[in-house]
């Protein structure tokens, strides 16, 4: 008997696998592919690892000083990525091993609420914890498209890509594909990019898109793809009538789905609807014993959210009384310029009627933006509470703002003043003193 039964090894599961290893658990983890999961083998990493490259390579032609011509070895590129994967897939499993996790590779069906069937075997645990992830969402005219792990594994640039969707991952493969010379146009059904983000940096992100040479259609409906020899002709809907735009890939990024199939959901009674499996704030479905994080929750498709439920979830199921917080939950977009974020939006704290107060500077208030991304007009923006002086929302466009909004997550978490930001030193120069120059008032 196992104290718990993980199904699904990307970071839901691993993590929580780990935690509870260490804990002195006896667990037992689930899975039917490659340790790592989505992120790992198609999602962060990889595409992370193709965009520092892309970056680089336009960084380079932008620096006038630095002469001579630097081309993208493709196939080389994908080696590397495909090194980088397997030695954290590698540093997965020393982690399982160390917490002695044992582990299986095969596809998991819960059968019982607590007993788990893999490889013709059942397993017995007093906790399952479903952390299964999703998949990109395929509708019917996507038949003639790739989806976003399928473009990870291309082995040569495509002659020009038409990109369906301007959501998170549209946007990140496209600006991939675009720095690397392939012409990308992307049509986005609704007037915004990037879904979720705040309404005016998505603006801003846009021209700044555009600018570097990304052709959108917004407001744009697909209607069909169709297949003309080698080419893909897209038909779309935009306010003045139906347009096609031809390409030599389509990429369909249209969403994803929860990988709810074939786990037994319907069997032992485990709510869920097309966003995912229901759980409450503590990770707990609504069978007693059976606990669910990540993507296959619909709760927020991140890869540190699945991490964090994760623990949440083992933490309560042995004992523990901890609550999921998605308030100040950070988020960034790896396009050029990066985007970054952490809680409400303005369009979401106008939707609600919380009062606030927005402090904006441009980054190019620190100087060390100015020598990094000389070409970039990237902003702070903060969003406060006018009373507290709390942070609601922070959002940041360029300036590798990935790497410092969670200075601002820390301010939301232990809810300190933004006005406390008024007597941290920062090193100089560094982008982050942007939060510096913010001087808010007490
Ligand atoms: C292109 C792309 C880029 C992304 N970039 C980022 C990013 O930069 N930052 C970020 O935070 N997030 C990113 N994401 C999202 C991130 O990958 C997911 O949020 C994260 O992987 C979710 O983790 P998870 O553990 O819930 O599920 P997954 O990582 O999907 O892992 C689920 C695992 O469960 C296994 N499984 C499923 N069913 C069964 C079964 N029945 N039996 C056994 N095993 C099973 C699967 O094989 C899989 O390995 C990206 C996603 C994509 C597609």
């Amino acid at each position: 008997m196992y104290d718990l039964i993980v199904i699904g090894g990307g970071p839901g599961g691993y993590e929580a696998a780990a935690r509870a290893g260490a804990l002195g658990k006896k667990v037992l983890l689930i899975e039917e592919q490659t340790l790592g999961g989505t992120c790992l083998h198609a999602g962060c990493i990889p595409t992370k690892t193709w965009l520092k490259t892309a970056h680089l390579l336009a960084a380079l032609k932008k620096t006038p000083e630095l002469t001579g011509t630097v081309a993208l070895d493709f196939a080389g590129l994908q080696t590397r990525q495909k090194q980088i994967v397997a030695q954290l897939t590698a540093g997965i499993a020393a982690m399982l091993k160390k917490a002695r996790v044992e582990t299986v590779h095969a596809s998991a069906k819960i059968v019982a609420p607590n007993q788990v069937e893999a490889n013709g075997e059942t397993f017995a645990a007093a906790n399952i914890l479903i952390a299964a992830g999703g998949q990109p969402a395929r509708p019917p005219l996507a038949a003639l498209t790739l989806d976003s792990a399928e473009t990870l594994n291309l082995s040569a640039l495509p002659a020009s890509l038409v990109v369906l969707g301007g959501g998170v991952i549209g946007l990140e493969l496209a600006s991939f594909f675009h720095a690397v010379g392939v012409p990308v146009t992307i049509i986005e059904m609704t007037k915004q990019i990037g879904g979720a983000l705040d309404g005016e940096i998505a603006k801003r992100l846009l021209l700044a898109l555009k600018k570097s040479g990304i052709n959108f259609y917004l407001e744009s409906k697909v209607e069909k793809v169709e297949a003309d020899g080698d080419v893909r002709k897209v038909t779309f809907t935009h306010a003045d009538g139906l347009h096609t735009v031809e390409a030599a890939t389509v990429l369909a990024a249209l969403g994803r789905t929860p990988r709810v199939a074939g786990l037994g959901l319907d069997e032992v009674g485990v709510a869920y609807d097309r966003h995912g499996v229901k759980t409450d704030d503590a990770g707990r479905t609504n069978i007693a014993g059976i606990w669910a994080c990540g993507d296959v929750t619909g709760r927020c498709l991140l890869a540190h959210a699945a991490t964090r439920e994760g623990l949440i979830a083992v933490e309560n199921m042995f004992g523990g009384d901890a609550r999921m917080r998605y308030d100040a939950m950070p988020a960034a977009v790896y396009t050029a310029p990066e985007v970054a974020m952490v809680g409400a939006t303005e369009e979401q704290l106008k939707a609600a009627a919380t009062p606030y107060q927005k402090i904006t500077t441009p980054l190019a208030v620190a100087g060390r933006y100015a020598i990094e991304f000389p070409d970039e007009t990237g902003v702070l923006k903060i969003l406060l509470a006018p009373d507290t002086r709390q942070i609601l929302g922070a959002h940041i466009l360029g300036g590798n703002g990935g790497e410092w909004i969670h200075s601002l997550a820390m301010m939301m978490t232990w809810q300190i003043p933004a006005d406390r930001l008024n007597a941290v030193i920062f090193p100089h120069p560094t982008i982050a003193e942007a939060l510096a120059k913010l001087r808010v008032e007490s």
